[in-house]
């Protein structure tokens, strides 16, 4: 049986002449926690983003679950439902309240009642501490419960996977903490998470493998004490010592 919720094999991805992901190898078990950094341009957003098909690979296989990924809308269908994801910039619909954003997915993708959809958001909601938020338009809510709301919303759709691209770089500085303490939670409840992020605090708390990007490649990976402690490349060491 495969126990891997995402593995990727010789994965490659071209933006026209340039080669942002090399041959990525890359096996996430159920469960399991990863924290990818590097330097900007690296490709992390890249690999993020070919894992539910925001971009298309162009070699190489992706598998979800044991499911394939790729462009037909059966295989698009299977992994919107099954990954969810959280971009740097919230990406609320922003006609929509709070409750609406929510709810919407699991209407039209997974065929919920309005009442059962409404029911589940507002449980995600108040796991999120934002339920009193409910019924509010996003440009009325702060970075912080916006991107608390974007998590709340992913997890409507009961995803078994959840991706994070920079979750708290667009947060002022006093609002990452409660975004990073929802994303703490839902790592101690056995989410299945790849998180990029150069929050290293987190990665040492709730990773348990932390991966490290450079020019489309996979440098290096291991557990946070050992990476932190010691990188074996220079460029990681380089990296780590202008963030840290
Ligand atoms: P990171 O998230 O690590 O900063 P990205 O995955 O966003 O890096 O980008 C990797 C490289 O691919 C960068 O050089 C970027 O300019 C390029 N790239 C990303 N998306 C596109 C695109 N849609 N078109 C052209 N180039 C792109
Ligand atoms: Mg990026």
């Amino acid at each position: 049986m495969n126990e891997n919720a995402i593995s990727l094999s010789s994965v490659s991805k071209s933006f026209g002449a340039f080669q942002a992901l090399k041959s990525i190898d890359l096996s996430v078990a159920k469960g399991e926690r990863i924290v990818i950094c590097g330097p900007s341009g690296s490709g992390k957003s890249t690999l993020i983003r070919c894992i539910n098909q925001l971009e298309t690979h162009e070699a190489g296989e992706i598998l979800v679950n044991g499911i394939k990924v790729g462009t037909e809308p059966k295989q698009l269908e299977a992994i919107r439902t099954q990954v969810g994801m959280v971009f740097q910039s919230f990406n609320l619909f922003p006609h929509l309240t709070i409750l609406e954003n929510c709810t919407l997915a699991p209407i039209w993708v997974k065929k919920l009642s309005k009442a059962a959809a409404e029911a589940k958001a507002m449980q995600l909601l108040e796991r999120v501490r934002i339920p009193d938020q409910a019924h509010k338009r996003p440009s009325q809510l702060s970075g912080g419960q916006q991107q608390r709301v974007a998590i709340a919303r992913a997890l409507c759709m009961e995803p078994s996977v959840m991706l994070f691209d920079e979750p708290t770089s667009a947060l002022d500085p006093e609002m990452v903490k409660e975004v990073l303490d929802v994303m703490l939670e839902l790592a101690s409840e056995g989410m299945t998470m790849l998180v990029v992020t150069h929050e290293m605090g987190f990665a040492r708390q709730a990773a348990d493998r932390v991966i490290f990007m450079d020019q489309g490649n996979i440098l290096e990976s291991g557990p946070p004490t050992e990476f932190f402690a010691n990188p074996r490349h220079e460029r990681t060491r380089l990296f780590l010592s202008q963030i840290l």
